[in-house]
């Protein structure tokens, strides 16, 4: 109990205490709790951008990040790609003309445009 909440001999305050209670303020237990959070939450950003292990100092990391958001071009072009793809070897099928390798192509490409659009 922080605040010294816990305290048995009745103190104001830590100097007076003799019971052992907690006067560490409710605050620092807030913001430990806050900063381990902020903490979890670079290490999963880290994890997402490819930086796991954390050997990106932060500058770096930022910067990584930013290359990242350019890439949304590329992501686009791979998008259209795959949708492209998807079309052609949907015509193929039509006409009957799909063996086992291009259905699996078929089904790689409309995976892949799918998780692109969802991760738009
Ligand atoms: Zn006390």
């Amino acid at each position: 109990m922080a605040d010294g909440k816990g305290c048995k001999c009745a103190a104001y305050d830590e100097s007076e205490c003799g019971c052992d209670a907690d006067w560490t303020p409710q605050e620092v237990y807030d913001l430990r709790e806050s900063n381990a959070r902020l903490l979890g939450l670079i290490a999963d950003i880290r994890a997402a951008v490819g930086d796991p292990t954390g050997k990106l100092m932060q500058d770096e990391l930022v910067e990584h990040c930013k290359q990242l958001r350019l890439n949304d071009d590329q992501r686009e072009a791979i998008l259209a790609g795959a949708v492209h793809l998807e079309r052609e070897l949907y015509a193929l099928a039509r006409k009957g003309d799909l063996g086992g390798e291009r259905r699996e192509l078929y089904t790689h490409a409309i995976t892949l445009r799918d998780l692109l659009a969802k991760h738009k």
